[in-house]
């Protein structure tokens, strides 16, 4: 049996995939689609190309990651919100796909206890809400970088390990792992590309990953794939980005 090789061990990483319960939850939980926590008084973030209410995709309480993560994302509560208005096209006219777009919005907020499980606002919403699906645990997996990333690593591999990777493609699971995942390497839909952080403009982390139509019901471009990432220096500076397959 072909196992990985072994010019990508020093690449290896855990990465966590997120166990799912539909329904209602706090709303601080991490959680894909349904109601986000949002701070008191602060409206529900508008699209600035539409002028209408984005979609809420995701949040993770960056206190509850799994243990060997603690810390390394800061604290509060990573959101992601998008708009996903076709008419106008705002993906197309934000560009959305770039990193630091006006057509999504991903950002760290701090809930304080006062006001952390209040009641959801009337947001008054004239969109339907995505269904809510709580993201209840993690499970651990493998993760490897993509080839062609770990080869720009210095990673040297031979012809012989291109054929086994490609066999072990074929039998799965992806390397890196595809699906929705906390941490580990990305699954570039296209080539790697990560951010340059806004502030120190030093390369950005990969946090989480997010596929189309797997927890959320929206197809990036054409079954694409998107990714946060983060500054390790200046944790606040977060990006969201995505690529079509
Ligand atoms: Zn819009
Ligand atoms: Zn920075």
């Amino acid at each position: 049996m072909a196992t990985v090789p072994k010019a990508l061990n020093p690449y290896k990483r855990p990465a966590w995939k997120p166990r799912i319960k539909a329904g209602q939850g706090p709303l601080t939980h991490s959680k894909f689609g349904g109601e986000p926590w949002l701070p008191l008084g602060e409206p529900w973030p508008e699209c600035p190309n539409c002028n209408e209410p984005m979609q809420f995709f995701m949040q993770l309480d960056l206190n509850k990651v799994p243990e060997d993560l603690q810390g390394d994302f800061g604290d509060g509560l990573l959101q992601l919100f998008y708009c996903t208005s076709e008419e106008p096209d705002c993906a197309v006219e934000t560009e959305a796909w770039f990193p630091f777009s006006k057509g999504s919005l991903v950002r760290i907020v701090h809930p304080i206890e006062a006001d952390a499980e209040s009641e959801a606002h009337d947001m008054g919403l004239e969109i339907e809400s995505f269904p809510q699906k709580m993201i209840v645990g993690w499970d651990e997996l493998l993760d490897y970088p993509d080839p062609e990333e770990a080869e720009g690593m210095g990673a040297d591999l031979s012809d012989d390990d291109w054929d086994t990777l490609e066999a072990l493609e074929k039998k799965g699971p992806s390397i890196p792992r595809d699906g929705d995942k906390l941490s580990g390497w990305p699954f570039w839909a296209q080539s790697a590309e990560y951010p340059d952080c806004p502030v120190c403009a030093g390369r950005m982390q990969f946090v989480f990953q997010i596929e189309s139509e797997l927890n959320l019901p929206f197809s990036f471009g054409d079954g694409g794939c998107g990714y946060i990432m983060q500054c390790e220096m200046h944790q606040d500076q977060v990006a969201f980005s995505w690529a079509s397959a």
